[in-house]
């Protein structure tokens, strides 16, 4: 592909997707040993260091502000002397600079696709794609795509959001990138797509969040058709954190007769964890396209990726003109494994804990959303899986939280209370506090987002 002159020039090994039986994606990167690809990443860094200082007014303001000179990093593990990248300052580089803001590094007719997701704050975070970045994009997210099993001749529904979503077209131009035989089906379409598998005689594979494929299990069965004969057989799911909970995959794997698997992603990223056929952890599969740091999410101190370790996620892209992102915080925190695996990937191996931003503290105790659910999908069929925890004063907490919990079809007044009483024990025996469980409705929670909101900082809103 050529270039217009002064931008970015790829110097990876060429692109491949090898043949069906491969392991890997791109196995020339994928299973690099590790000081041959720190190597190369010292490269790329460098240069899409250069490229950043020269291209993006946001970058130039930021390491200049903060007294560092990008061209002093040499290698991933210099990564350190530089800022964090906080999403609100993306957020805050759009306002009054043009289309994209200040680290928009390319004019607007090298653009060729846009996204607009949920920021930190009530407005959108806008960002785009040069036509390499879409490519690097493909790249990432068909690698993570192939690890988690999908394949050319493979016919792939994808219900993700599509409308601005990061994870809509981009995720789909991913799986056309494998080779894979898209269909663009969005959220809210459930009965739609019914209709469509319903005429085809052929396994087919799922994309969506875990949440969306139990709620198209019960649109189904409310159709009169059982989820297994819909012939979703390999279920591919990412968005938000229901397949680390093992009771939530158990229950998709066993409702359609699917293999699921693991894919992780950031909206200003790509997808670039997935799990393999071992299904143990989220392989990072950003080789030569992110770098990944681990950092002590208080003081920002860089923790060492090794086996155990945990922390919250930062990356910073290796190859990216658009948009560069240089210690971007993810603010997920996740736990690293470094041991071998036998799919032969080289790197480390990831599970997310749960959001930084959504861990609170409870008698001292360090509790993330994520755990309540693993809790209440012990409760599944009687409830649905979709949940909120509100927080009606700011942590750590004096007063218990609230745990709205959905159900999964409508009980007698005498059954919904010995469930509530279920509930509030078995959290108090696994989590140590005592939570107030209000439970609401069939089908009364949303479920349109991409990712699902699980924490309410109500003590926030009732300033606002
Ligand atoms: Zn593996």
């Amino acid at each position: 592909m050529r270039q217009p002159a002064g931008s970015l020039r790829t110097v990876l090994p060429p692109w491949s997707g090898g043949p069906a039986d491969a392991a890997t994606w791109n196995s020339a990167l994928e299973t690099m040993a590790p000081a041959a690809l720190a190597a190369l990443e010292g490269r790329l860094l460098r240069r899409q260091l250069a490229w950043t200082a020269r291209a993006s007014v946001f970058y130039r303001a930021k390491w200049s502000d903060a007294g560092v000179d990008a061209a002093r990093i040499r290698r991933t593990a210099d990564l350190r002397d530089l800022p964090f990248t906080e999403k609100s300052e993306l957020q805050a580089a759009l306002e009054g600079s043009g289309a994209f803001g200040t680290n928009q590094c390319v004019p607007l007719d090298r653009l060729i696709r846009m996204q607009a997701t949920g920021g930190t704050t009530s407005s959108p975070m806008r960002m785009a794609l040069t036509r390499h970045d879409a490519a690097v994009y493909g790249e990432t997210g068909a690698r993570a795509a192939w690890a988690a099993g999908l394949r050319p001749g493979d016919v792939l529904f994808e219900c993700m959001n599509y409308a601005m979503y990061a994870g809509g077209v981009n995720d789909h131009m991913t799986f056309e990138t494998v080779g894979a035989c898209v269909a663009p089906v969005g959220v809210g379409q459930s009965r739609r797509l019914l209709s469509v598998l319903a005429g085809m005689d052929v396994p087919a594979a799922l994309y969506s969040t875990p949440s969306y494929a139990l709620h198209l299990a019960q649109v189904a069965r409310d159709e009169g058709v059982e989820p297994r004969d819909l012939g979703l057989r390999k279920g591919l799911f990412s968005g938000d954190a229901g397949l680390e909970n093992p009771s939530i995959r158990g229950a998709i794997e066993q409702t359609f007769g699917m293999i699921t698997r693991n894919i992780y992603g950031t909206s200003e990223t790509a997808p670039l964890g997935a799990e393999c056929d071992e299904a143990d952890g989220l392989h990072f599969t950003g080789h030569g396209l992110y770098a990944a740091e681990l950092v002590e999410t208080e003081t920002g101190e860089p923790i060492p990726l090794e086996d155990g370790a945990a922390g919250e996620l930062v990356l910073t892209s290796l190859d990216r003109e658009a948009h560069p992102l240089v210690r971007m915080r993810t603010r997920d925190h996740v736990r690293v494994t470094v041991a071998p695996c036998p799919c032969g990937r080289t790197g480390f191996r990831f599970r997310v804990l749960g959001r930084a931003d959504d861990m609170f503290i409870v008698r001292g105790i360090n509790v993330y959303p994520q755990a309540v659910g693993t809790v209440l999908a012990e409760f599944r069929p009687e409830v649905s899986g979709e949940y909120e925890v509100v927080l009606e004063t700011p942590p750590p907490l004096v007063e218990p939280p609230l745990v709205r919990v959905e159900l999964a079809a409508t009980l007698s007044q005498a059954d919904r209370e010995r469930l509530r009483e279920r509930i509030v024990g078995r959290v108090r025996e696994v989590l140590v506090f005592t939570p107030n469980v209000v439970l609401l409705e069939p089908e009364s929670m949303s479920r349109t987002e991409g990712k699902a909101r699980r924490l309410i900082r109500a003590y926030l809103e009732d300033t606002r």
